[in-house]
Formats: structure tokens, C-alpha cells, sequence
């Protein structure tokens, strides 16, 4: 999508620092870290949030979401743990209409999910 934020960093117009890329899937430092370890990982393909996804963005959404360990792996959090969010609409926050997880990890966390 043309001024999406992150179809733009997926198209590099954007700076980003990646840490995980096929053709479906990006992942990246987010820039603004909760967390010692903190990217986020987006399908490439424009989808603004979960109340968007159809029945054609399945295989996609599984891909997205088995791809969560390996990036976890690749930071170093796999086996310490860490916390996946997904913000969706205007009372979770969500800031960029492009569906993505937060992957948390490198501190606990508790079960305040603020
Ligand atoms: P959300 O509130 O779930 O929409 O999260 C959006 C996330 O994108 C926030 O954690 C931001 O820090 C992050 N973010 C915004 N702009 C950039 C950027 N240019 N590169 C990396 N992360 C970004
Ligand atoms: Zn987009």
C-alpha cells in the first residue's frame, strides 16, 4: 500500500534494521524498544489488522506465526521465553495499520498486560 509505513519498509524506502526476511515475512528492530529484545514481524503483503484477515490469508498467517520461533531463536530469546502482542483497533493502541506481532523477550515480564 503506497504510504503504508511498513509496506514502505518492506519496499526499503524506509530504513529498517532487519533480522529476518523470506518472501512472505519481515522481521525488524522496532524502534522504539519495550524490551532488550524487541522486533516486530509483518507479512509482507499489505494487511491493516486482524479484523481484516479472510480465509485467503491463511497459509500466510501460518507462515507469519511459525516463523515466530525461529526469529525468536535467531535473537536468542527461544529458550529464555518471550511475549507475542498483537494491538488491533483503537483501544489496543494500534499505531501502524499494518498487521504485525511484537516480539518481546531478554527481561520477564508479568502478568500485567496494562
Ligand atoms: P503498534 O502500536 O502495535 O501499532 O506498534 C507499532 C510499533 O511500530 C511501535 O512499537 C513503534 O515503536 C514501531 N515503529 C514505528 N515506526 C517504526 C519504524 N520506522 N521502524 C521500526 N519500528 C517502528
Ligand atoms: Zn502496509
Amino acid at each position: 500500500m503506497e504510504n503504508c509505513l511498513f509496506c514502505r519498509i518492506v519496499r526499503r524506502e524506509i530504513p529498517s534494521r532487519i533480522v529476518y526476511e523470506d518472501d512472505l515475512v519481515l522481521g525488524f528492530y522496532d524502534i522504539e524498544p519495550k524490551a532488550p529484545v524487541h522486533i516486530l514481524l509483518i507479512p509482507k503483503a499489505h494487511i491493516a489488522s486482524l479484523n481484516d484477515l479472510t480465509q485467503e490469508h491463511s497459509d500466510i498467517m501460518a507462515h507469519l506465526t511459525l516463523v515466530i520461533p525461529k526469529a525468536a531463536e535467531k535473537m536468542g530469546i527461544k529458550d529464555s521465553g518471550y511475549r507475542v502482542v498483537v494491538n488491533c483497533g483503537r483501544d489496543s493502541g494500534q499505531a501502524v495499520a499494518h498487521l504485525h506481532y511484537h516480539i518481546l523477550g531478554g527481561r520477564a515480564f508479568g502478568n500485567d498486560f496494562g
